[in-house]
């Protein structure tokens, strides 16, 4: 179990929150980068093998604080290589979370709600609508898990790309990336961490002021409101002219390209008006545009284009100015669309 009611996970906690915790104690405040390095740079999932603090310390620590294994209902082993496992939280809540090796580098794939509100007409973790946050070391324990995973290259990179919108769940989200791109916790610098959102605009302009280099990917999907719309509600509160400048302005204050993603249905997205809407909107900025193709769906009635129409859009939009590249799918065979897993189960 990852947690439980009584007891807060250990994980949830940054190294001046622990310290506070020891100095309650009456404990040495050096202790806790001891318990630091224990979880987060020897994968600690059990504070009996911390064996450079004495047994009582143990005994207290334990007293106080959860810290375990995730339950794993199941993993699912890609051909490719990507690693699925649907992890259960401690009231029965199943969350997914994908790790993507490569050549060089692996990638986890972060969920960071049980569900998701915001309903987009093509994905399959708003289906079964929200039901709840994940707490900060409940995703801590996502990305732990996949580091404990990833054996033949190291976790390099985290994307917040499962189930849920990230910044709907922004301090936990926030406390997360803090623990993640630490010197003290994992120590992955911000430019390898990736949220990504359908365009909650407040948060995008919170998250523009924290200081921090992180790539924020857009779900655009649409080329303008009424095309955006349709698939996506969000844009009724949240339209693309608005979410275009809060783009700029974080472009502007964090120094970092933007990442539009963009997927292809066949008939819907990808048409010759698109290209030519899509080069206006996007005029100027620094951006780069990451192809998705649809992964069907069984509640939805899209196609995905062929080949051929995908690579015709794609130069067509090269054409236009936009620099934009088709994503390899992953995991296909182990169903790795986002809350397809999850999905799947509740079925
Ligand atoms: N809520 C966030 C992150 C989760 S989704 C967001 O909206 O960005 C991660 C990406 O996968 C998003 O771009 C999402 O639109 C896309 N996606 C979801 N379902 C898909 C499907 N069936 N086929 C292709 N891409 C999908």
């Amino acid at each position: 179990m990852v947690s439980n009611f009584d007891k807060p996970d250990i994980r949830g906690l940054s190294l001046k929150e622990l310290e506070d915790v020891f100095q309650a104690m009456g404990e040495k405040t050096f202790r806790s980068r001891q318990v630091f390095d224990w979880i987060y740079k020897k994968g600690a999932m059990d504070f009996d093998v911390m064996l450079n603090l004495s047994s009582t310390l143990r005994g207290k620590l334990k007293e106080k604080f959860a810290l375990a294994l995730p339950s794993v209902v199941s993993e699912h082993y890609s051909q490719d290589g990507t690693k699925k496992f649907l992890l259960a939280m401690f009231d029965g809540e199943k969350v997914e979370t994908v790790l993507i090796p490569s050549k060089a580098r692996a990638t986890v794939c972060v969920s960071t709600q049980a569900g998701c509100k915001f309903g987009c007409k093509f994905c399959a973790s708003g289906i079964g609508g929200w039901t709840r946050n994940l707490t900060s070391a409940e995703i801590m324990t996502e990305v732990l898990y996949a580091k404990s995973k990833s054996h033949a290259q190291p976790l390099s990179h985290i994307v917040f790309m499962g189930t849920g919108e990230p910044l709907d769940n922004y301090e936990n989200l926030m406390k997360a990336i803090r623990l993640i791109n630490s010197s003290d916790g994992l120590g992955i610098a911000a430019r390898r961490i990736t949220v990504s959102t359908c365009g909650v605009i407040p948060q995008i302009r919170k998250m523009a002021a924290e200081g921090l280099q992180i790539e924020l990917a857009i779900s655009l999907h649409g080329y303008n409101d009424e095309s955006r719309k349709v698939l996506m509600p969000v844009n009724k509160k949240y339209p693309m002219n608005e979410l275009i400048l809060a783009c700029r302005e974080y472009i502007k204050a964090t120094n970092r390209q933007i990442t539009f993603e963009y997927i292809l249905i066949k008939d819907v997205t990808c048409s010759p008006q698109a290209v030519r809407e899509l080069g206006v909107l996007l005029k100027g900025m620094i951006c780069k545009m990451n192809l998705i193709p649809y992964n069907p769906v069984s509640e939805f009635d899209h196609k995905t284009p062929t080949r051929q129409e995908m690579f015709d859009f794609q130069d067509s939009l090269q054409r236009a100015g936009i620099h934009a590249t088709i994503r390899t799918p992953r995991g296909r065979d182990v169903a790795a669309a986002c809350g397809q897993l999850r999905h799947d189960q509740k079925k």
